[in-house]
């Protein structure tokens, strides 16, 4: 199709404006200069999870120890309430959820 007007900004987040005139295409309800439509699924799709490193020697003792360190140090009061605040919260808000679900 032919811009009839200047449209804004390409969907695919090229940064490029659709002018007056330009050729652009409709997908799913966005617009993108013509072409561009394709660098759409390649936009949205999930980036892949990398493999976790395996640690060895001096990185290994420094992570098995900062473990050990961050389980044996007390959560201050402060920090633990706003978490069981934050907690509860959450809890009111599924069950409040669950009994009235949005339409
Ligand atoms: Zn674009």
């Amino acid at each position: 199709m032919i811009a009839s007007k200047d449209w804004g900004p390409c969907s695919c987040n090229c940064g490029k404006v659709i002018l007056k005139d330009a050729e652009f295409v409709i997908v799913e309800g966005a617009m993108y200069i013509s072409g561009h439509e394709n660098r759409r699924e390649t936009k949205r799709m999930a980036l892949p999870i990398r493999e976790t490193p395996i640690l060895r020697g001096k990185d290994a003792r420094k992570f098995a120890d900062n473990a050990r360190t961050a389980e044996s140090r007390p959560v201050p009061k402060k920090v633990y309430d706003r978490a069981q605040k934050t907690y509860s919260e959450m809890k009111k808000r599924e069950t409040s959820e669950r009994d009235n679900p949005p339409v």
